[in-house]
C-alpha cells in the first residue's frame, strides 16, 4: 500500500435500526444503519413496507384508500364501457 493516501480502516460494530449488531470493518468509526440482512424483506421473505417519510399516508389522504376489489370492479366497468362503443 502506498503510504499516506489510504483512509484509516477501523474494526467497528454496525448497528441496525432493527436492533441487530455485528462487527465489521469500515473507514467510519461507527455505523448506524436503517436496514440490514436481518430485517430486509428480501431476506426475511415477509412483505414489510418501510415508510420513513409518510409518503404512503400522504397518498392515501390525497386519493383515499383503495382495495383490490374496488379496483377490479372499476376496471370491469371501464372495460364494459369500451366494448359497448361502436368500432
Ligand atoms: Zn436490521
Amino acid at each position: 500500500m502506498k503510504p499516506a493516501i489510504h483512509p484509516e480502516y477501523h474494526e467497528v460494530t454496525a448497528h441496525c435500526a432493527c436492533g441487530a449488531s455485528w462487527s465489521t470493518h469500515s473507514t467510519r468509526k461507527d455505523l448506524h444503519l436503517e436496514i440490514c440482512s436481518n430485517c430486509h424483506p428480501f431476506f426475511t421473505g415477509r412483505q414489510k413496507l418501510i415508510d420513513t417519510e409518510g409518503r404512503v399516508d400522504r397518498f392515501t389522504k390525497k386519493f383515499g384508500a383503495q382495495t383490490v376489489e374496488q379496483r377490479k370492479t372499476a376496471e370491469k366497468a371501464a372495460k364494459a364501457k369500451k366494448t359497448r362503443k361502436p368500432a
